[in-house]
């Protein structure tokens, strides 16, 4: 009977997991993905327009390539028996396993946190969505929509709210409406670094974007912030950006793990205190050379997962495991009207803005993140490589 490489999570590191490890295992093993729903959520586009249309149906990709898919919420692992349980009681078996569940948002701890919008899942973005929807149909003489949280996604999606109320039919009202970007840091795009910020804050200003820094929120309600400062800000809908963390399923695997919960795994992405398991994509913490830490983002997650698969099934072909490696790193902010922004390096040194770096963030959105399409199943598996050149578009230079 084959060996059985499992691997929870169908996200961008889940789904090339699956392919690298059938890649290198080939008949050997077999390989399936658990995962809520065999859907590839786009979720670095869920700030733009019509996010009901931001997945990727995985049965036709995971199907040409040889992978099993289930259904289901993993709710336990028990490492010395090597079994997955999922909520509906069912038990799965592997001989690895690759633990690739991504991230959730951290809500504020503070009161009615909960009752506020966020565009973390698809089905979440969907609702803030309706909500805009049905603003743009009252069609008010003033409307305000508060963004918390002036991180990447926060400014990405408010810079984009004029033109996501024009796609639903009330430009007027997007050109009228407040938006109010807030955040408890002294400056927009904290963590972003010094390099771009000139170019962000310039993006701001353009798009009439009101800025509310180093504030410090104590409760929301359905339509207002309250601040310690005994003021309140109402707004007709609050959005929620406030950052990631490693979603619940990775607390199973045992092992340490830094602040924001991803298990601190090895330079082959194995769990140090579960050898069958290996962590990926945001659910994990590895080196990238030079001191940096992986970033919870999708160009880590697509390089991690490749690593992540490839490793497992080595691991179970008893080979040994490759040094997970990523030369490059960028960000590209999209800056809505104004354009984006690329930069290059930990020190973010700017690169690209305006219509050039709107350029890349539109290949990058709509091509670079995507599972690519059209290949026949063995250039498919063949994508998963873990080398630059095998990850490239053929054809491409
Ligand atoms: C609004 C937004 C904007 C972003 N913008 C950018 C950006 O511009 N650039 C960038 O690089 N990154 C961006 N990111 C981050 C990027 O989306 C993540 O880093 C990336 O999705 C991580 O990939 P992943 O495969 O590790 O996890 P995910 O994409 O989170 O996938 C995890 C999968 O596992 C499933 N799952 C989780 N738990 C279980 C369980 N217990 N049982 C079964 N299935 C489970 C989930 O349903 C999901 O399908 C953004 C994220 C958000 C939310």
């Amino acid at each position: 009977m084959p060996d059985q490489l499992l691997i929870v999570g169908g996200g961008f590191a889940g789904f090339w997991a699956a392919l690298a490890a059938r890649r290198v295992a080939g008949d050997r093993a077999t390989v399936s993905v658990v995962s809520r729903e065999p859907i590839l959520q786009m979720r670095p586009r869920l700030y733009e327009a019509q996010p009901e249309t931001l997945g990727v149906d995985l049965l036709p990709l995971l199907g040409a390539a040889g992978v099993q898919f289930i259904a289901g919420d993993a709710v336990g692992l028990d490492v010395s028996a090597s079994e997955v349980r999922l909520r509906s009681g069912k038990r799965i078996g592997f001989d690895r396993l690759v633990v690739a569940t991504g991230s959730v948002m951290r809500r504020p701890p503070v009161p009615g946190a909960l009752l506020a919008h966020s565009i973390d899942t698809q089905d979440e973005a969907i609702a803030l969505d309706r909500r805009l929807a049905v603003l743009c149909e009252a069609s008010p003489a003033t409307a305000t929509v508060i963004v918390v949280g002036a991180g990447f996604t926060g400014i990405e999606l408010a810079l984009e709210l004029r033109d996501r109320m024009a796609a639903l039919g009330n430009a007027a009202l997007g050109e009228r409406m407040k938006i109010v970007l807030v955040d408890r840091a002294l400056v927009v795009g904290s963590e972003l670094g010094e390099g771009p910020r000139p170019v962000i804050e310039e993006a701001l200003v353009t798009a009439r974007v009101e800025l509310r820094l180093g504030a410090n929120i104590m409760s929301f309600s359905t339509n207002a912030i309250s601040f310690a400062d005994g003021s309140t800000l109402t707004g007709d809908a609050i959005v929620l950006t406030t950052g990631m963390v490693a979603a619940p399923f990775a607390e199973c695997v045992p092992g340490e793990r830094d602040s924001l919960g991803r298990l601190k795994v090895d330079t082959t992405l194995r769990a140090p205190a579960a050898p069958k398991v290996f962590v990926t994509g945001d659910a994990a913490t590895a080196e990238t050379g030079g001191d940096h830490a992986t970033l919870q983002s999708c160009q880590h997650a697509l390089q991690l997962g490749r690593f992540a698969g490839e490793n497992a099934a080595r691991d179970l072909l008893g080979l040994p495991g490759l040094p997970y490696e990523q030369a490059r790193y960028v960000t590209c902010l999209d800056l809505g009207r104004s354009g984006a922004v690329l930069t290059e390096g930990w020190d973010r040194r700017v690169l690209y803005s305006g219509d050039e770096g709107k350029a890349l963030k539109r290949r990058i959105n709509t091509q670079v993140i995507y599972p690519p399409t059209g290949l026949s199943a063995g250039a498919l598996i063949a994508f998963s490589g873990t080398a630059p050149d095998d990850q490239r578009p053929p054809g491409a230079t």
